[in-house]
């Protein structure tokens, strides 16, 4: 398996270590985000404190929340070249170009070290790993709990030997604790990119602003990243979890244009902003990279920060009422295709708020 720099990447312990060494992001044996502080405008910060502590009480859904089997969408052919199903929190399955990609795979109850206490999933997973077809990868974007479950990863690996593990680098190290074959697993670091060539496809990982980090000792000890995934006719972004990184346009002229941009919305605190979008980054973020239809991802799921549930989207959904954001919102299981029209067609696509029913 080789990167686009021709490094070898189903690593050895050794050679992930030299790797890890190498890389420019590293200080004193931890990443960093080299990339300039930003955060919102105090006054602005303020209001919105203020705005998240009033809806405190609502930041579980107050009942269940409504779901799709996307087992039937997944039946028929992909059509345009494109289909994405949000299957909850950052996880989706994307279909590009006959290449079939999962990402950030939880399928916990909780999001936590421990399955007896931690934040708790406020769905069940749409659909059991079981019922998914046939992944060509598994794509990790880094090694928090809501993005890196061990017991998915270990039981996606038993039902689905040849599906590829593409991660951050370091990331790999606890794929591998946690039975997933070398062979299978890619790292990472910002600007390489793994070619599948049967697909000819590629995975490319661009930088993010974020941490990482899975117990006390190891914070910041594996990388962290934003993702393209391309295929002959179509591009996707994917956020992994950021804040609103300077290279967002560099990435679009570099990787674009794109066809559906995946961003981080959800489990946000104004004085989080440098590692967290949030929907108000997250709308700067999405025009930063091109102004493809936006796939909200990182909400719904768990209650991760001090904001009501639903929060994200009253919020975006302004933002497209107002100022014609391309918005996607599905259902959690819900199939999305790309329409046969045009781009522009999708932004006056019908919204169906369904997350004011709840
Ligand atoms: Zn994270």
């Amino acid at each position: 398996m080789t990167t686009s720099k021709g490094l070898c990447t189903s690593a050895s312990g050794e050679l992930r270590a030299e790797r890890i060494a190498r890389s420019p992001l590293l200080v004193d044996g931890r990443f960093r985000n080299p990339g300039a502080n930003i955060v919102l405008r105090l006054p602005e910060n303020l209001a919105v404190t203020r705005e998240l502590m009033r809806d405190r009480g609502k930041r579980v859904p107050p009942r269940a929340l409504p779901m799709r089997d996307p087992l039937g969408a997944w039946r028929d052919a992909v059509r345009s070249g494109l289909r994405a199903t949000w299957l909850g929190h950052s996880t989706v399955l994307l279909e590009i170009d006959g290449l079939r990609v999962l990402t950030d795979p939880v399928w916990a109850l909780r999001a936590s070290p421990v399955q007896w206490a931690g934040p708790k999933r406020f769905h069940p997973p749409p659909v059991t790993l079981a019922a998914l077809p046939p992944l060509d990868v598994v794509l990790v974007s880094h090694d928090h709990y809501d993005h890196l479950d061990a017991a998915a990863v270990r039981t996606l690996h038993r039902l689905q030997p040849q599906a590829r593990f593409v991660t951050a680098l370091g990331v790999g190290a606890h794929l591998e604790r946690f039975g997933i074959d070398p062979a299978v697993i890619v790292e990472l670091h910002w600007g390489e990119r793994f070619e599948l060539e049967d697909k000819r496809a590629s995975i490319e990982m661009f930088a993010a602003q974020h941490f990482s980090g899975r117990g006390a000792l190891d914070r910041n000890k594996t990388l962290w990243g934003s993702y393209v995934i391309a295929g002959p006719t179509h591009r996707v972004f994917f956020s992994g979890d950021t804040g609103l990184e300077p290279s967002f346009a560099e990435t679009a002229r570099k990787a674009g244009p794109f066809d559906l941009i995946m961003l981080e919305v959800g489990a946000w605190h104004p004085l989080w902003g440098e590692i967290h979008l949030g929907p108000f980054q997250a709308r700067e973020a999405q025009r930063q990279l091109g102004d493809a239809p936006l796939l909200p991802i990182h909400w719904s799921t768990f209650d991760l920060a001090l904001h009501a549930w639903d929060e994200p989207m009253l919020t975006l959904e302004g933002f497209a009422r107002d100022e014609g954001l391309p918005l996607i919102a599905p259902q959690i299981g819900e199939a999305w295709e790309l329409g046969d029209a045009p781009l522009r067609a999708a932004r006056v696509r019908a919204l169906d708020p369904w997350w004011r029913r709840v």
